[in-house]
């Protein structure tokens, strides 16, 4: 059943069993999985079926550093689906050194290990829409699929590593029709969790309380409650409550995103084939090799996870002479602003992007028709601009962990949005550790490619650092502001996702991600959504 805040009476007290708060992919998983016969569920959901600019407004906040970190409401979605709404759908497990403690990698170490999760990925890779939980070239292609780069080997990187693509799945517009169906499940749609009211202990969540968007308020008592509010939200939403638990200094802490960006110019050998795009699995999925650090290598070199990609350079630059990167210009404003950021801005009079253009009408055509039949009208959409440089040199696209960062956190601000609740302050900081990975990642793949024969890649460190930074905390990916920990001393919540110190009180998403590893989250988001349902019923 879904219904509407906007009709709920001033001052109504709903009682349920479960309380799940946020209605993105971690919430709508928890609720198709969780089905207990004497617990009913509630979603509340800020947003409604489609997104309102006045919605989204309550994501609004303050940014210490606009260089480094997006304006707060950028790169979130107040609706049914949360973010998924917008994401690229990018889909990756974590690796199972992600979960162990790592001596060169402080506060590293879950307290649940890849193992825990491994039951939960396949469910969630369906749920995702990705296909068969196949992760590696091998597996996913019997067949074969091409490597990026014919000829590289290193006993450092492995090219058999795979990321599939999710269609990308709008998690409110796929399952809405699933969950209004559920029984025992009620959807409530414009209803904002705006405050945690507490037992005398501040032991347990005694009442949510909620708004419509008319400010009219009401209240929800649950037995059990979840945040699902996703990885900004669930800190502001605890901190304004006052804190709850015992790990009232951690919460909001050690906020961390990727370290991602575009770097270098590779030069493949004369003759080397190369396959920079995507592959589709029999399944439908489409896919794509990727050069992963294995595990090994990030330990003797001291560094986090890090994969990279082949790409083309950046579409900035019109040295690429090739007219599709440079058409990509002149639709920005066609295109969301979250994905106009890795554009860049346009470094160079538009003269040059224009004589690419015309030099090359064949290639802009038919990436343009391409682009209309395999992404505008499909179903499955292809999933990034994946052209041939003319010039024949690429670029690397990398995406690497995030070292948890006390520093690294969210406040609340002095202002508040139109429901009285403080906002969001968000202070992203990077570390010395963050740029050594990358760099050294950068130069051990720049050393593997030149003594395996198969290409030069030609880039200074500086550069690479300035690359790391060039768009800062970019992506969504808003991870460990109520990390997961055994101990409620370096943890907001523990391996059940249960926060420190209260019976009935849950995070879902990526705020219990005590580090980030290399791989994009929502996979395993909806994975220990998955779990956390099991576990919730099973209690
Ligand atoms: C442009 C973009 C591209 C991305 N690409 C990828 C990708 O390729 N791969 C990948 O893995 N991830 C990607 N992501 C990240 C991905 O979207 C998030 O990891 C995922 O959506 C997080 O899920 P969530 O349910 O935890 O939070 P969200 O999706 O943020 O959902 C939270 C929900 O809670 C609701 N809510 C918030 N506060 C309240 C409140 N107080 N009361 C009630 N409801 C509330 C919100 O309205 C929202 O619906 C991308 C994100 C963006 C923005």
């Amino acid at each position: 059943m879904i219904e509407d805040a906007r009709c709920v009476p001033s001052g109504l007290a709903i009682e349920t069993g479960l309380c799940i708060v946020g209605g993105g992919p971690a919430g709508i998983a928890l609720a198709l999985r969780y089905a207990h016969p004497a617990r009913p569920t509630l979603l509340l959901e800020s947003g409604g079926i489609d997104t309102d600019p006045a919605t989204d407004l309550l994501n609004e906040g303050e940014v210490e550093d606009p260089a480094l970190h997006p304006p707060a409401a950028l790169y979130r979605r107040r609706a049914l689906g949360g973010a998924t709404g917008i994401w690229g759908g990018r889909c990756a497990p974590l690796d199972p050194i992600d979960f162990a403690p790592r001596a060169w990698m402080p506060h590293s170490g879950w307290p649940i290990t890849h193992e825990t999760l491994r039951p939960y990925y396949e469910p969630a890779n369906a749920l995702c829409e990705a296909g068969a939980f196949a992760y590696t070239s091998a597996a996913a292609f019997p067949a074969g699929l091409s490597p990026p780069l014919e000829g590289f080997t290193s006993s450092r990187f492995t090219d058999d590593a795979l990321e599939r693509f999710s269609c990308p799945t709008d998690f409110g517009a796929r399952y809405r029709d699933a969950l209004a169906r559920r029984p025992g499940l009620s959807i409530l749609l414009h209803a904002t969790a705006i405050g945690i009211e507490t037992d005398e202990r501040r032991e347990a969540v005694a009442a949510l309380n909620v708004a419509a968007p008319s400010g009219l308020t009401f209240t929800v008592r649950a037995e059990i409650v979840v945040l699902a509010t996703g990885g900004l939200e669930t800190p502001r939403l605890l901190l304004a409550s006052g804190g709850i638990g015992t790990a009232r200094d951690l919460i909001g802490r050690y906020y961390m995103c990727h370290i991602a960006g575009v770097t270098g110019r590779l030069h493949p050998a004369p003759g080397r084939a190369v396959a920079h795009g995507y592959g589709i699995a029999a399944d439908g999925t489409y896919c794509r090799r990727r050069l992963a650090l294995r595990p090994e290598a990030q330990a003797s070199l001291g560094i986090g996870n890090f994969i990279a990609r082949l790409h083309h350079p950046r579409p900035a630059d019109p040295a690429h002479r090739t007219g599709a990167l440079s058409a990509l210009q002149f639709a920005r404003p066609f295109l969301r602003p979250e994905y106009t950021l890795r554009l860049g801005a346009s470094e160079r009079p538009s003269w040059p992007h224009i004589r690419n253009v015309l030099l090359d009408l064949p290639g802009t055509a038919g990436f343009a028709a391409t682009w209309l039949r395999r992404r505008r009208f499909a179903v499955r959409k292809f999933p990034s601009v994946a052209v041939p440089p003319r010039a024949g040199i690429y670029a690397l696209d990398f995406h690497a962990e995030q070292a948890p960062d006390p520093q690294s956190r969210i406040t609340l601000a002095a202002t508040r949005d139109r429901h009285g609740v403080p906002r969001l302050r968000i202070a992203w900081r990077y570390s010395a550790l963050d740029l050594r990975t990358v760099r050294e990642a950068v130069a051990a793949l720049a050393a593997d490619l030149r003594n395996s024969g198969a290409g030069h890649l030609d880039y200074t460190p500086d550069e690479v650092a300035a690359d790391a930074l060039r768009e800062g905390a970019y992506g969504g990916h808003h991870l460990g502001t109520a990390r997961m920990s055994a101990s409620p001393r370096t943890g907001v919540v523990d391996e059940n996702c249960r926060v420190h110190g209260t019976r009935n009180l849950y995070v879902a998403g990526g705020a219990v991600f005590p580090t980030s590893g290399q791989a994009n989250p929502t996979l395993t988001i909806v994975a220990l959504a998955l779990r956390l349902a099991d576990h919730l019923r099973a209690a």
